[in-house]
């Protein structure tokens, strides 16, 4: 009989996501799950929309190299949590980009294929606290375990969902910078994350 060790199980994930062709026009971008991604166990997972063209598309690590992953790391410090205490995916697993090869929102149909990887990830890593980046990966994480929340009236709180802590942030992206979330507000959103993990810790 084969044991399957938590890594088995994870190295599994990661050549069925390598091999998925179930979204068209993503057929021919690799999908951003590995051991890159993070320790697989990691007590906290961040979620976010999809892997940037300039970022985790061309570094195969999630929020790194380009200036969302910069802000990213920044707030990261800000709280003292490093990248090997923490898993991070996102909604979609590959660079949804526009004819033109500028990155574009993954399409409902692409984030309904990917919610698959997205449960089995959250099933397997089995964080106790669950941080989305976005929206996006907020409204996503509904096809996982339904849930009501809104950015609008839930950002920076800490929520229950499917057994687990769920922290609602915004992306990092410098568009969000500029227009939603100023700079100062995240950095006060990150200091939610590090109460729960020393709630969690306690
Ligand atoms: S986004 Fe997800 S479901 Fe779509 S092709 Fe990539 S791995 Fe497959």
């Amino acid at each position: 009989m084969i044991l399957m060790t938590k890594d088995n199980l994870f190295h599994g994930l990661v050549a069925q996501a390598a091999n998925c062709v179930r979204c068209p026009e993503m057929c021919e971008r690799a999908a951003v799950l590995s051991e890159l991604n993070g320790s697989i166990n990691a007590r906290v997972m961040f979620i976010g929309e999809a892997p940037g063209r300039k970022g985790a598309d061309r570094t195969r690590v999630p929020f790194s190299g380009d200036q969302s992953g910069k802000n990213f790391d920044r707030f990261l410090d800000s709280i003292g949590l490093k990248r090997s205490e923490i898993f991070i995916t996102s909604a979609a697993l590959c660079n949804p980009q526009k004819e033109s090869g500028a990155n574009r929102r993954p399409s409902a149909n692409e984030l309904r294929n990917c919610s698959d990887f997205l449960r089995r990830t959250i099933e397997l890593i089995d964080p106790s606290i669950v941080v989305t980046l976005g929206g996006v990966a907020l409204e996503t994480l509904k096809l996982v375990h339904y849930h009501e929340f809104k950015m609008k009236d839930d950002a920076a709180k800490v929520l229950r969902w499917n057994d687990r802590m769920l922290i609602p942030l915004y992306h990092p992206s410098p568009q969000v910078l500029i227009t939603s979330r100023h700079e100062r507000a995240q950095l006060r959103d990150y200091k939610v994350v590090a109460r729960a993990i020393k709630l969690m810790a306690a």
